[in-house]
């Protein structure tokens, strides 16, 4: 481990999180030395790494100081968590304060109103142009979607009456299980391979139709619709289906659906509400004891009708519905340990000379830096709240 320079001139605050559910923690144990290098200092609410599975002293060993959340508040240049600050943090936080975390400001743009207000810079790590290669240690989308597709695989084989793979035995021969995964960007194409590793036999399907290689690559079938056109949006995004094309889209599904036990939903639309892709109707067509994981699932909807966020509902059928939003949060030790490099990552950079630079003339903050001394300096989150941003050359 090196020893940093000189002294560390900015301190990150790493607080418990509070969302219900959340094992997370922003900042693992590893991370801390890397930061003292890049001029950092850590302060850690005590307990904050516990649900994770990292100890206060495994802090302390290396060199973190274990305060209480208000001296950590109160002490911190900068609040690294993993999802929006909450309300009553909000009301702590002070002028010229950063917080970082994963805030969608596109889907909840007032946060970031409310943030400008009191006069903070909010860093939101799903604005990063994932595509710049300095970016992509930073990702925390990725980062966070590669643990959501494995674990939907997890959740869905514990929930499934049979075995994933096909098992002949004495007792007799079992049929692998078939399983669909709808949406092929990171979480989905992690599930295929996650599936496909534990024996089933795995169909993959997209909107976009340079995703059919990449299904293949993690050993699953391109599933084709002939009812939807493709529909790449920017940046490798998909775009939003228009409403005919959406009820084409879900009605050749549900023809489809019905011949799989497991379906597992990770279809997403940047800025958007999840597209609705299973409909009731769809549900109602599959086997008793089917299992769908929904990774979408939100207080904004999801990609399967009738799924409910963090729970589970079982059909008048049989056919069990996991409104699964928020899966890193239950694979908090890996998830945490990925969002932490992330964090760290991004921290390097913007530590520049011993003190945090807010620069967003840069390409990488001009896409994360949402709210800076007082201003929603972000054009389309202030686009949405109706007042033009400031403060930056984009
Ligand atoms: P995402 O979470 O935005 O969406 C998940 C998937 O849902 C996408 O593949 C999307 O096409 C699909 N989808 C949306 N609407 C759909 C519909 N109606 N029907 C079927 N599928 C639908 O995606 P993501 O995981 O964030 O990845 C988005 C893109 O970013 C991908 O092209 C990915 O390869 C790319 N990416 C690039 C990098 C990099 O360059 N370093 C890193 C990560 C992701």
């Amino acid at each position: 481990m090196s020893q940093p320079s000189s002294a560390p001139a900015v301190t990150v605050g790493v607080l418990k999180e509070t969302a219900p559910g959340e094992q997370r923690v922003a900042v693992v144990p590893e991370s801390v030395p890397l930061l003292a290098r890049a001029g950092v200092r850590v302060l850690v609410e005590t307990g904050a790494g516990t649900a994770a599975w990292f100890p206060d002293g495994a802090y302390e060993r290396v060199g973190a100081t274990i305060a209480s959340r208000e001296d950590v508040v109160g002490g911190a240049d900068v609040l690294a968590g993993v999802g929006a600050p909450p309300p009553e943090l909000i009301a702590q936080l002070r002028d010229g304060q950063v917080v970082i975390g994963v805030m969608h400001p596109l889907v909840q743009p007032e946060l970031a109103r409310q943030l400008a207000r009191a006069g903070v810079t909010a860093i939101s790590l799903d604005g990063l142009p994932r595509t710049v290669s300095r970016a992509q240690t930073m990702d925390a989308l990725t980062s966070q979607a590669t643990v959501a597709g494995y674990k939907a695989v997890l959740v869905a084989a514990d929930t499934f009456g049979r075995f994933f793979p096909m098992l002949i035995t004495a007792a007799g021969t079992s049929r692998p299980a078939s399983v669909l995964v709808l949406g092929a960007g990171v979480a989905g194409l992690e599930a295929m391979g996650t599936a496909h590793r534990l024996g089933a036999v795995v169909t993959g399907y997209d909107i976009r139709p340079e995703t059919q290689e990449q299904i293949a690559s993690v050993g699953a079938r391109f599933l084709r619709l002939t009812s939807v056109a493709p529909a790449e949006g920017e940046g490798g995004y998909a775009r939003a289906l228009t409403a005919e094309e959406q009820a084409a889209q879900q009605a050749e599904l549900a023809a489809k659906i019905a011949r799989f036990d497991v379906v597992i939903t990770t279809a997403q639309v940047p800025g958007r509400r999840p597209p609705l892709l299973v409909t009731a109707e769809a549900v109602k067509g599959m086997q008793t004891g089917s299992v769908l994981v929904d990774l979408a699932a939100s207080s904004l909807g999801g990609n399967v009708e009738g799924s409910v966020a963090d729970q589970m509902v079982l059909t008048g059928d049989g056919v069990r519905i996991i409104g699964a939003g928020n899966l890193p949060a239950q694979v908090p030790s890996a998830a945490s340990a990925a969002y932490s490099h992330n964090i760290v990552a991004l921290l390097a950079d913007l530590v520049r000379d011993g003190s945090l630079t807010i620069d967003l003339a840069d390409e990488i903050q001009a896409g994360v830096v949402i709210t800076h001394q007082g201003t929603v300096v972000h054009p389309a989150v202030a686009a949405l709240l109706g007042s033009p941003a400031e403060g930056g050359s984009r």
